[in-house]
C-alpha cells in the first residue's frame, strides 16, 4: 500500500522529527519527478496539486492518472493532497476522486479579502467533518499568507496568532494547520535581499507548543535559488529578481515543530528550467517527448536536495 493520510504520514515524521515536503505538480511529468525523487532517496513524499490548475482540462481525467502513477511506486510512502481547496464541494471532489488529504482554505472570503474567523471555523468544520468520515485529512489555514497562489492578485498578509490556532485547531479538529508566519505564494516573493530572518519563527515555536497533535505547515516558503532563476533567464526567460525562503530557516522551522513544507515555486522553477534549458540547444525541436523530459530530470534533482534537507530522504522504511 503506497497511499496514505497526511495524518499517518506527518504523525511518523513528527515522532523522528523530521520535515515532510510537499510538491506542487501541475501534469504527470511533475508527479513522475517527485515520486522518481522519493524513491531514489527512499522518502515519504506529498504529492501535490490545486484543482484546475494544469493543462489537462479535466480534474477527474488528471487526477485519475495521478493516482495511477502512484500505484507504480509500492516502495514509496506517499500522500495525494488537495492544495487550497477553495470550496467544500471542491474539498468533496477530491476526496471522491481518491486523494488522502485535503487542504479547505477558508482564509479568505469570495471576494479574496480575509475571512472572519467563525466563517472560516464553519467551512473548515464542515469538510472535516467529511473527510474523517472516509478516512481522509484535512489541512485548515489561519491568518493569510501573503503573495499570489495564480498569479493574479496579490493577499494581504495576516499573521497567525497563536491563542487563535488553538481555538482554530479545538473547534475543527484539523490534522494540519497552514500558519501565516511571514511567508509569501509565488514566484516573486521579496523585492530585496532580506536583512534578516523571514520567518517570524517565534510564532512557529509558540503555535507548536499549544496544538502539539496538530501538524504545522509551512506555505509559500519555496527558496528561488538565483541559479535556478538565471537557467531559466539564461534560456530565453525573464524572471525578475526575487529572494525566498533561506534553507536554513526551513530546517530551524522543522526543528521548532513544522511538518509539512509547501514547496510550488522552486519545483515549477526547476521544471521550467530544464525545459527552456532544452529547447534553447535545439530551437528546431518540436517534440515534446525530448524537452519535457529534460524539465522532469531537472525538477527532480531539486527535489532530492530538498528531501534530504528536510530530513525525509532514509525515512520510507519507518513506514514499513
Ligand atoms: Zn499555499
Amino acid at each position: 500500500m503506497t497511499l496514505v493520510t497526511n495524518r499517518t504520514l506527518l504523525d511518523v515524521a513528527a515522532g523522528a522529527g523530521f520535515g515532510v515536503g510537499a510538491f506542487n505538480v501541475a501534469d504527470l511529468t511533475m508527479a513522475q519527478a517527485v515520486l522518481d525523487a522519493a524513491r531514489a532517496t527512499e522518502s515519504p513524499v506529498i504529492v501535490e496539486t490545486l484543482a484546475g490548475s494544469h493543462p489537462h482540462g479535466s480534474d477527474p481525467v488528471f487526477w485519475a492518472a495521478l493516482l495511477r502513477l502512484i500505484e507504480g511506486y509500492p516502495e514509496v510512502p506517499v500522500a495525494l493532497h488537495l492544495d487550497h481547496g477553495p470550496t467544500f464541494e471542491t474539498c468533496v471532489r477530491a476526496i471522491e476522486a481518491g486523494f488522502t488529504s485535503v487542504m479547505i482554505d477558508g482564509s479568505l472570503d469570495s471576494s479574496g479579502h480575509p475571512a472572519s474567523f467563525a466563517d472560516n471555523v464553519a467551512v473548515t468544520r464542515r469538510v472535516v467533518s467529511y473527510a474523517h468520515e472516509r478516512g481522509v485529512s484535512v489541512e485548515g489555514e489561519l491568518g493569510t499568507i501573503g503573495g499570489s497562489k495564480d498569479g493574479t492578485a496579490r493577499a494581504e498578509i495576516v499573521l497567525a496568532d497563536p491563542d487563535e490556532a488553538l481555538a482554530f485547531v479545538a473547534a475543527t479538529g484539523v490534522d494540519a494547520l497552514a500558519v501565516a508566519v511571514g511567508t509569501s505564494h509565488g514566484a516573486y516573493k521579496f523585492s530585496a535581499p532580506p536583512d534578516g530572518p523571514m520567518l517570524r519563527l517565534d510564532l512557529v515555536a509558540s503555535i507548536a507548543a499549544l496544538v502539539p497533535d496538530t501538524h504545522l505547515v509551512l506555505h509559500g516558503s519555496s527558496s528561488l535559488p538565483a541559479g535556478l532563476r538565471s537557467r531559466v533567464n539564461g534560456s530565453g526567460g525573464a524572471v525578475p529578481s526575487s529572494w525566498g525562503v533561506a534553507d536554513e530557516e526551513k530546517v530551524r522551522a522543522i526543528e521548532l515543530g513544522v511538518r509539512k513544507i509547501n514547496q510550488g515555486m522552486d519545483h515549477y522553477l526547476a521544471y521550467t528550467a530544464g525545459v527552456r534549458e532544452a529547447l534553447a540547444a535545439d530551437p528546431a525541436s518540436v517534440d515534446p517527448a525530448g524537452y519535457l523530459a529534460a524539465g522532469r530530470e531537472s525538477a527532480q534533482r531539486l527535489l532530492e536536495e530538498r528531501m534530504v534537507l528536510f530530513g525525509q530522504a532514509g525515512r520510507a522504511l519507518l513506514y514499513r
